[in-house]
Order: structure tokens, then sequence, then C-alpha cells
């Protein structure tokens, strides 16, 4: 969380310059009806919302609405997903002492496609991990290394076995403590797209929440791709890694173990957990980029297959028709078919294995 504050200046002009680069050029066509169409212009926004640095560039040929773009978030997070804010659904749901809650309509639809991301996943994803992240507090202003008793004792009151999800209707064991982060930013976005999609005036935009969740909705006015910068998990202020691109209508996520961690002993704890082990993900991979066309889901399923792996990944990739981009310890950079054409490296110190 604070290294996302500290971050959010230099991101704010990094991200925001490698999107518009030149775009806003519009052309007249040699058609009458096509000369007087109003061409779109172009608006941008760096906000701070869901504690993370958001960027937005708007392609529109009606007002400047990237004031209500960003409070679409502010109301996300405040209404269903907030830790901390008394009023959202996920506090209701945490506070429930056992007791069952009867969940809004969006509220069940989210915990319905977890629960088949957790399934699908073979428990990767675990949304029931809130007890091991809060011992962790990795996100906090404190992260520390547990006691192996306290991580033992945290693990038992996880598993969505806990869990009991039938509708709107839910229940949890007392213990148990819901940790949705891992698609927070991805339901923002989706909330974000269903938004844009009722303003016919908007002919495209691209929003990115603190450089690890990113929305392309309709077109740039040139026609080409929306592209986004790919973090070198180990050089984060210096050159991206790569370039991925995406169409409007996509998402894309990265997971990586730089984004939030501690370095105690020479060991890097960071924030992404094995719900197998209450420890952090040992899968040798310093971050997973991927793009889907659900926000949810491009979020989850990043945060997945950081804990599965390159080897173990691919299955659960092809089932939500997924692109995606591993990188390793090593600085190897492995790829999906179909990240093979998205993808562009920046860097030579990386090498794409085939
Ligand atoms: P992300 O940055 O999207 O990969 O999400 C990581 C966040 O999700 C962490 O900060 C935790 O709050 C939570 N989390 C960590 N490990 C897992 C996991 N295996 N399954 C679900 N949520 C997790
Ligand atoms: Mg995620």
């Amino acid at each position: 969380m604070r290294m996302e504050k500290r971050r959010f200046i230099w991101m704010a002009f990094a991200v925001t310059a490698f999107y518009v680069n030149g775009s806003m050029i519009c052309r007249a066509e040699g058609n009458t009806s096509l000369m007087e169409r109003k061409e779109p212009s172009v608006f941008t926004r760096t906000d701070f919302v869901m504690d993370t640095p958001v960027m937005e560039t708007l392609y529109t040929t009606g007002e400047d609405i990237t004031e209500e773009m960003v409070q679409v978030i502010h109301d996300t997070d405040a209404g269903w997903l907030s830790w901390s804010d008394g009023s959202s659904e996920l506090y209701r749901i945490n506070e429930s002492d056992g007791n069952e809650v009867l969940l809004s309509d969006e509220m069940a639809g989210y915990l319905e496609e977890i629960r088949q991301l957790w399934e699908a996943s073979e428990g990767a994803l675990d949304p029931t991990l809130g007890k091991l992240t809060q011992l962790w507090n990795l996100g906090g202003e404190d992260p520390v290394v547990p006691e192996e008793k306290d991580i033992q004792e945290a693990l038992a009151s996880t598993g969505f076995d806990k869990v009991s999800l039938d509708g709107k209707r839910f229940s949890m064991k007392k213990d148990c403590i819901l940790d949705i982060g891992a698609v927070g930013k991805g339901i923002a976005c989706d909330e974000l797209m269903s938004f844009l999609e009722q303003k016919t005036e908007i002919t495209g935009a691209i929003v990115n929440l603190g450089g690890s969740s990113v929305a392309a909705y309709g077109q740039k006015p040139d026609d080409s791709r929306w592209n986004v910068a790919v973090t070198d998990p180990r050089d984060t202020e210096g050159d991206y890694l790569g370039a991925v691109s995406i169409y409007g209508g996509e998402f894309l996520s990265t997971s990586g173990d730089y984004q939030r961690y501690l370095i105690e002993d020479g060991i890097r704890y960071h924030h992404i957990l094995d719900p197998q082990t209450g420890y952090p993900s040992r899968s040798g991979l310093t971050a997973v980029t991927v793009v889907c066309d659900n926000g949810l889901v491009t979020d989850g399923l990043s945060t997945a297959c950081f804990v599965l792996g390159w080897e173990k990944a691919g299955r659960l990739l092809e089932k939500y028709g997924a692109d995606a981009l591993f990188v390793d310890e090593e600085q190897n950079i492995y790829l999906t078919e179909g990240m093979e054409e998205r993808f562009q490296l920046l860097k030579d110190s990386y090498t794409i294995q085939q």
C-alpha cells in the first residue's frame, strides 16, 4: 500500500504518456457525412482511489466524464468490496459471525464467479484466506513473518468448505474471513466497462488501476490496438519489461511478487499466498500477466496462475479463453500461443522461451 502511494506520481506520468503517444490525431475522411461527424476529444485524468493510483484516458464526442468514472470505482469499492468501510457488503459478510447474510444480486454474482474460479483453479485462488492475509499483513504498515504455529492456526480457518453459497443466501463459519482482494480491481474494471457501455458518445477509453488491472473499451481514433506497459518485476521503476496489446472489451491483470512484500534475512515474502502452505507462493515466478474478456476473471486468473506456475496453469487459462505471460526468477518468459502476437519484449536481459 505504502509502496503504491510512493509510486503514484511516477506512474501517473509514465503510464499516461505510454497510452496517449500521438493517438489523438484525428483524420477527416473524403466523405461528407464522415466530415460532418464530430471527431472525439481526448481527456486524461489521474486520481487515487481503492488505495491505488488510477489513470484514465477517454475519447469522447461528449463531455469529459473521467471524474464520474473515478466515482464508479469508488462506489464499487465502498458498496461491495472494502475491508474497512462499514457500509460495504464485504464488511457486512465478515461481521456476520456465522449467521446467514442475504446478498445483493451483484455480490451474489461476484461470489459465484469467484467460487467457480476457486473450483477451476483447484483452490489456487481461495477467497477465504482472510485470517492468513491479516496475519502476514503484507499490504499494511507493519508486515511480519508470523510464527509457524500461528500460520497453522490461521490455515485451519481457511478453505471454501467453510462457506455456504446458495444464490443470494450466504453464510460462513465463525472464524473464517473473506479476502477478495485478488479480484477487487477486476470487479471495479467490470463495473467501469458496464458504465462506459451505456454512454453512446464515448468512442474509446483505457483505465489502469495501480498498474496491475487495466480495462480497455472501444477504439482509439486511429483504430490501433491499446498498448499496456508491463513492469519489469526486478526493475519496477526502470524501463518496462515489455508491452501487451489488447482490444476494446478486454482486460489485463498482472500479479507479481514485487507489488507488496517484505524482505527478511534475504528472503522475499510477497503477498500472493499458497493456500496449501499458508506461505507466499514459491512457484519460481516473479510475475504473471493475463488478458481475458472479463475483469473479475482476468484478475482472479493472474493470482491463481502465479500460485499454480507455468506448467500447471494451461488448462485453467484454456477454460477461460485467456492469454498469459509468465516471468520466472531466471528472467525467462513463457507465453501462451495467443500471447505471442500480443507481446513485445523491450528488455534484452530477459529471454522468451519457445
Ligand atoms: P493480486 O494482486 O490480484 O494477485 O491479489 C493478491 C491479493 O489477494 C493479496 O494481497 C491478498 O489479499 C489476496 N490473496 C493472496 N493470495 C491469494 C490466493 N492464493 N487466493 C486468493 N487471494 C489471495
Ligand atoms: Mg488478481
